[in-house]
């Protein structure tokens, strides 16, 4: 069976893969369903390792020219990518709101222009990499930043489009060609993706879309010998598997993982700021990689700040995303929900007390969660000690600096920890002992897209944002040269 166009939110989606600057049926197809309206809403090619081949065969074909564009028309085509991502902003929105289910209002305001922004700040970044020669004993060495290759790039699908384009926007900007696989679950905004692409003068080959399933389309990706680098968000089971496939090529590797992240509120927190911090890792449902999960407070301060928490929780509003009103849309999947329920069980059967929700939303069906506050959980059971991926929060106190340092550290993870606290001191004490590869002190989620981004321990491995994106999307090549007359010696 071949797919065409689809219209989803009225505006239509060729569900076939961009392979080579040409659309590519699959022999066979797989259905995508809308968390908002529990329906179908398209059928998209579902990748075979042929495709997989095809889509890399063209990366390769289209690299060498690509990597021989000067940098300023590289830069050039990236804005023009922006510039018909601005154009589109409702459309990627409505799009990718009924595919995902997150808030269409988030997406309109922030989600598309940072989708647009990591084209634009990635093409004027290459035009300003670092070129600084180095001078030894008058030899200079002049370092060059060489695109690598062919770029596999695997995203999930808790915010597909501004996540896969953080990938991306850098592999294009280096001068790399680019296989982007998104996550099954949310396929559609790659697609507007390579529209966008080819609308803003993109060469055939330089972006290629492979849609598909993970063991299927996914694997046979990353197992490609003709990948130079293997960009990839999402689990850490997957990225054992993915990682164990690049082995036999020694492929690069970037990974981007998950987390199980901290809040600590001090007593001498703003308790309403401490507050607002908590309700804030309910949005997205809670489907978002940094979320601070687990929340950590100060004894002393632990009644007030659960009373101000569940004040503010009790007011969230649940309901269909693309309502301006609403505040928590669905979980992404019926499959998410089983997850995120499954979770919420297993702890309450072992002693924890939801204070807040518990379980799914029955009054408004579909794959909707209560947002859910548990206390009473053991450090180190599974609901401490697992990322969960839904709007659940533990709750846990602690009586110093020291404990709460021990607790925020004591889990596989370390992508990220939040600090409330109203000692500057006491913010450089314990961010210094945390690991996490982003600290936030007395905020959330805001970050300067030079900054380097990813996670330590089992959240991560190498770091993307800035000229560290550059780093991992180039082969460095250093250039010695000696003085002129310079002779070796005998
Ligand atoms: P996932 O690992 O199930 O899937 C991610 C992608 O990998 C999908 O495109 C999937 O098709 C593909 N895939 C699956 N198996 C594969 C295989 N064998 N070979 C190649 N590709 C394969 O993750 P998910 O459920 O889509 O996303 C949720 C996870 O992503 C969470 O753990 C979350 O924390 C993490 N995440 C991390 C970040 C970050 O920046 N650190 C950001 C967002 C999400």
């Amino acid at each position: 069976m071949t797919t065409r166009q689809t219209l989803v939110a009225d505006v239509p989606v060729d569900t076939r893969h961009w392979i080579g600057g040409r659309r590519v049926a699959s022999a066979r197809t797989f259905t995508t369903t809308s968390p908002v309206t529990g329906g179908p809403l398209a059928e998209i090619a579902r990748g075979t390792p042929e495709d997989a081949d095809a889509a890399v065969a063209a990366a390769q074909e289209a690299f060498p020219g690509w990597a021989a564009t000067p940098a300023g028309e590289r830069a050039a085509v990236l804005h023009a990518v922006a510039d018909a991502v601005e154009r589109r902003i409702e459309e990627l929105a409505a799009v990718e709101t009924l595919d995902n289910g997150a808030l269409l209002r988030s997406h309109r305001l922030g989600v598309m222009p940072r989708v647009a922004q990591n084209f634009r700040f990635f093409a004027d970044r290459l035009l300003v990499l670092g070129h600084e020669d180095l001078d030894t004993r008058g030899h200079t060495n002049r370092v060059a930043w060489d695109p690598a290759g062919p770029c596999a790039l695997i995203t999930p699908w808790n915010a597909p489009l501004m996540l896969a384009t953080w990938k991306v926007a850098p592999a294009l900007a280096a001068g790399n060609t680019v296989v982007l696989k998104p996550a099954e679950w949310s396929p559609l905004t790659a697609s507007l993706l390579a529209d966008l692409t080819q609308e803003a003068g993109l060469p055939p080959g330089v972006l290629n879309v492979l849609q598909g399933h993970g063991p299927e389309a996914g694997h046979a990706l990353v197992s490609h010998p003709g990948v130079r680098r293997i960009g990839f968000t999402g689990s850490v089971p997957t990225a054992r598997r993915i990682a164990a496939a690049a082995a036999a090529h020694l492929t690069p590797l970037s990974l981007e993982l998950g987390g199980k992240s901290p809040l600590l509120v001090f007593a001498d927190a703003d308790p309403d700021l401490a507050a607002d911090l908590a309700v804030e890792q309910f949005d997205n449902a809670g489907q978002v990689c940094l979320a601070a999960t687990r929340i950590l407070v100060e004894e002393s301060v632990a009644e007030d700040f659960l009373r101000r928490l569940t004040d503010r929780a009790a007011r969230l509003r649940q309901g269909d995303p693309r309502q301006e009103t609403t505040d928590i849309g669905p979980l992404v999947h019926p499959r998410q929900l089983e997850r995120v329920d499954g979770f919420v069980r297993r702890a309450l059967a072992v002693g924890a007390r939801a204070v807040l929700g518990g379980g799914p939303h029955t009054g408004l069906g579909g794959t909707y969660y209560r947002p859910t506050l548990l206390t009473g959980v053991a450090q180190d059971s599974e609901i401490v000690q697992e990322e969960v991926f839904g709007p659940v929060l533990t709750l846990q106190t602690f009586r110093d600096e020291d404990e709460a340092v021990r607790l925020a550290n004591d889990t596989r993870f370390g992508l990220a920890a939040t600090l409330a606290t109203g000692d500057r001191a006491r913010a450089d004490r314990v961010t210094a002992r945390l690991v996490a590869g982003t600290v936030w002190v007395n905020c959330f989620f805001v970050r300067d897209l030079r900054a380097p981004f990813g996670g330590s321990r089992h959240s991560g491995v190498g770091r993307e944002g800035g000229d560290w994106s550059f780093d991992f999307y180039c082969d460095l090549k250093n250039t010695v040269t000696a003085p002129k007359g310079w002779r070796a010696h005998g």
